[in-house]
């Protein structure tokens, strides 16, 4: 494709996005999908000779568009939000199109240097402590994923030594990692990467009302694990739990922490973001005690999976644990220790100029535009809970958090009678398209979970689920 091709094709599949974006809010949430749908469309064989941009465009609306669930739909209350502005598209378009690979600094100086100032400066506005920072002997990366955050953090814990130094001796197989019975489960994919056994991770069970991690209850582990000579390593608290939003407690874990010299680091992903606006900030103080801290701009903050935002105070820690010089990677300005190499704060070697699609959004938005956004959706959920509130027959499971609503049918025939009932709504819910939730587990029981946060989620798009919910609950 020539760049005469590029310009020409290329305004076709932006007017084709702002097409579907225009008109994602006609379309099912989620249509009934069945398994097997799409290969049953797709032609035996792959082409055998190229074939003209225009047809690629016609596959999408004939059979990817109809076996997709819509995310960006301004009704799509599942998950948490994965917000992908069109400022944000652009900026990944631009990123794709200049195709630089940030394998060190001096394969793409911009990139590393414009990630590392979006992060220093983003620090300071959630409110981050300056040890965040570069200049405070910290620093910022963006990694893929919260996934990945939580292994490289892992594995830095893992590696340092009581001095903070590289533990060449590897792992003894008694270290341990805590989390809370409602802690992401990235953290175990993490523990199991990283090679530790079940042992290796204590779920410390959580307060029955706030579903937040109990600090008596992790520190009586860690005291039980110290005792019979283990090793705790490190524990992930959590702002905003994936099934309810809950926050655990960090002022208190922080100090459990540090008292042993356990690396705490907080998993804000879908959460953390609302630390922009103060007063949301101020319903998880501690941050600043934590070692490492992860948010994911391509949850809540407008940015186009993926580009999830991390900072350490320990940069040195983690390069220790994952850096890996080979000759073909040596370089002058590496040598030098003037430039960071982001390779040692992931775990692949190549990276993508994701800082692009951010820095979009920022320029796009602003930081006015982007806490406008957050607290919006904070007021849109107080408004869904108020209407469950004022109906008996719903529930708030749990107070609302930030701008996630958990709740459940409630019949008045029982627990059971309940349970059911809350199952069949979300699915007949689910089922007309015109809205999708998904659900989790308290205590064992269905929880229907309002995750509001669409880009273009109006107070018109609740106000019509609160109808829908009700009007499913006769038939459910
Ligand atoms: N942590 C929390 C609290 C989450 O809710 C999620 C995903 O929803 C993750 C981690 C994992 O995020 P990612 O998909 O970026 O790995």
């Amino acid at each position: 494709m020539t760049s005469e091709e590029f310009r020409e094709f290329g305004h076709a599949v932006v007017d084709w996005i702002a097409d579907y974006r225009a008109g994602v809010a006609d379309l099912p949430v989620r249509g009934e999908i069945r398994p097997g749908r799409l290969w049953e469309q797709l032609p035996d064989r792959l082409p055998e000779e190229g074939e003209s941009p225009a047809a690629l465009l016609a596959d999408l609306d004939r059979v990817i568009v109809p076996a997709l669930a819509h995310w960006q739909h301004p009704a799509f209350f599942g998950y948490f939000p994965a917000n992908s502005s069109l400022a944000s598209v652009l900026g990944d378009l631009l990123s794709s199109g200049l195709g630089v690979q940030g394998i060190s600094w001096t394969t793409a100086p911009a990139s590393t240097e414009l990630e590392q100032y979006l992060l220093d400066r983003l620090a300071e506005e959630l409110g981050l402590p300056a040890e965040f920072t570069f200049p405070g002997g910290g620093g910022g990366v963006i990694q893929d994923s919260a996934s990945s955050a939580v292994l490289v953090t892992l594995l830095a814990a893992l590696h340092r030594d009581s001095l903070g130094a590289w533990r060449s001796s590897g792992l003894t197989g008694g270290e341990v990692v805590y989390g809370s019975t409602e802690t992401h489960s990235s953290l175990a994919k993490a523990v199991r990467v990283a090679g530790l056994g079940h042992d290796g991770l204590r779920l410390v069970p959580v307060d029955p009302v706030t579903l937040a991690m109990r600090p008596d209850e992790l520190a009586e582990a860690v005291a039980e694990d110290v005792a019979a000579g283990r090793r705790p390593v490190l524990v992930c608290a959590t702002v905003g739990t994936t099934g309810t939003g809950a926050i655990d407690p960090l002022t208190e874990i922080a100090a459990i922490c540090r008292e042993h010299g356990i690396w705490l680091h907080v998993d804000g992903a879908w959460a953390g973001v609302a630390a922009l606006c103060p007063e949301l900030r101020a319903l998880f103080p501690g941050v600043a005690e934590a070692d490492s801290f992860c948010t994911n701009a391509h949850k809540w903050l407008m940015t186009a999976f993926d580009c999830s935002l991390y900072w350490t105070r320990h940069p040195g820690v983690l390069v220790d644990a994952l850096s890996i010089l080979p000759e073909y990677l040596r370089n002058a300005a590496g040598e030098s220790r003037a430039v960071v190499e982001y390779r040692d704060w992931q775990i692949p070697l190549g990276r993508r100029f994701r800082a692009l699609k951010l820095w979009a959004v920022l320029r796009w938005f602003g930081l006015r535009g982007l806490r406008e956004h957050l607290r919006r959706h904070v007021a849109l959920a107080a408004e869904l809970a108020d209407l469950v509130r004022s109906d008996d027959r719903f529930t708030l499971v749990t107070e609302p958090s930030f701008a996630l609503v958990c709740l459940r049918a409630h019949t008045g025939n029982g627990a059971a009678a309940d349970d059911r009932r809350t199952e069949r709504l979300l699915a007949s819910v689910n089922k007309t398209g015109q809205a999708f939730l998904s659900h989790t587990a308290v205590d064992g029981r269905p929880v229907i979970r309002v995750a509001i946060g669409g880009v273009t989620t109006e107070s018109r798009h609740v106000l019509e689920l609160w109808r829908l919910l009700r009007e499913e609950f006769d038939r459910a």
